[in-house]
């Protein structure tokens, strides 16, 4: 999954949006104050656009998770026309000591848009360049210091502004590994190393949720628990590599039989597989049985030692669930009956 950029955009976007509220009310209580109203009008109204902002953000937010009221560029746009009236308004009035905070309140400003729109390039721009615009017109009024510091607080902003998108991209390449590494180990730890087939944690989770799945449908399921006969002769025969090789065979035929999307086959420890068939009475249990017989015998896997065959075998014993009976007592049914199939002979199918 790729990692969405948009909740670290939005909550970077409301954070602006609650400096662009704060600041034109601070810059009015601490330096406006004594003018008139209709010189802080301006501040107020950048205010409230901001605010009104903020509140539409979360709304759009509240009813469908990562969505702005408007595109972070045009939400950009308006914050960054909304400081200009500002700054121009407060130009207008002449280059006195009371340009000072305008500018300060501009720079604050520009480290505020950094943090709050990091991740959009366009946005930045669309949010900077008007009051910037404003602020170097050749006509205004700035003096030299106060472009030097224009231009080392845009720097300082970019550079930061890199180095944010820097960590940005570094956490989400880290996200997306662990996740990777999660995924990995999550299939690790459910599969058998020898078959590739699930092992028995794994068998043992699906075991109680189709249980409980069957408490409520009412639906049938069965086990088939599946040994190879004499495998201990196969391996003091051929050695424990070929043996390990007849499991992986054995493993691929009962893959091949159960087609089921829903069926869970499982190494079940050793020599003995098991098969888990949700919504399967005895009789299709029966018949996959049989089936697994047929494609074992039609492998033609030598044992010249089982005393039964001179082909590999299995005994194979079903068992179905019915209400009432936990999962643990249906595996002792099957292994019950398997146990059955092996003193009618082996290479056999018995049912409880
Ligand atoms: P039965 O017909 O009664 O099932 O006889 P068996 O010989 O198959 O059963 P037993 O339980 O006596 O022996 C099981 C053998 O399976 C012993 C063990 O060495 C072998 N085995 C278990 N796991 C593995 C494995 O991963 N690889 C190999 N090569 N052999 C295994
Ligand atoms: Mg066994
Ligand atoms: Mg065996």
């Amino acid at each position: 999954m790729e990692l969405d950029p948009r909740p670290v955009q939005y909550k970077g976007l409301q954070w602006l949006l609650m400096f662009a509220t704060l600041t034109p009310l601070a810059s009015v209580a601490l330096y406006e104050w004594s003018q008139p109203f209709k010189a802080q009008l301006p501040y107020y109204l950048s205010a409230a656009l901001a605010l009104g902002l903020w509140a539409g953000n979360r709304w759009a937010h509240g009813r469908r998770r990562f969505r702005l009221l408007l595109s972070i560029e045009a939400q950009g746009l308006l914050l960054g026309l909304a400081i200009s009236t500002v700054v121009a308004s407060r130009l207008a009035g002449g280059p006195d000591e009371t340009t000072l905070p305008v500018f300060s309140a501009y720079v604050m400003f520009v480290f505020a848009a950094v943090l709050g729109l990091h991740s959009s390039d366009r946005a930045l721009l669309c949010c900077l360049l008007p009051p910037t615009l404003v602020l170097l017109w050749p006509s205004g009024v700035l003096w030299w210091q106060e472009l030097a510091v224009l231009i080392i607080a845009l720097y300082l902003g970019l550079a930061a502004r890199r180095q944010i998108n820097l960590w940005m991209r570094m956490s989400q390449a880290q996200l997306r590994q662990n996740k990777r590494l999660l995924e990995k180990f999550r299939t690790l730890s459910n599969q058998d190393p020898l078959t590739g087939l699930a092992n028995r944690r794994y068998f043992d989770q699906r075991l109680s949720q189709a249980v409980s799945d069957a408490k409520r449908s009412k639906n049938a399921f069965c086990l088939i628990l599946l040994d190879v006969d004499y495998f201990k002769l196969y391996n003091d025969h051929f050695g424990h590599q070929a043996g390990d090789d007849c499991l992986r065979t054995v493993a691929q035929i009962l893959r091949q039989a159960s087609r089921r999307q829903s069926d869970t086959l499982a190494r079940f420890g050793g020599e003995e597989f098991v098969l888990l068939l949700p919504n399967t009475d005895k009789r299709g249990a029966q018949r996959l049985a049989e089936e697994i017989e047929t494609r074992l015998r039609e492998s033609d896997l030598e044992h010249p030692e089982s005393g039964i065959s001179s082909r590999v075998t299995l005994s194979q014993g079903i068992a179905q669930w019915h209400p009432g009976l936990s999962g643990e007592a249906l595996l002792h049914q099957a292994d019950k009956a398997m146990y059955e199939a092996k003193l009618s002979g082996r290479n056999a199918i018995k049912a409880a």
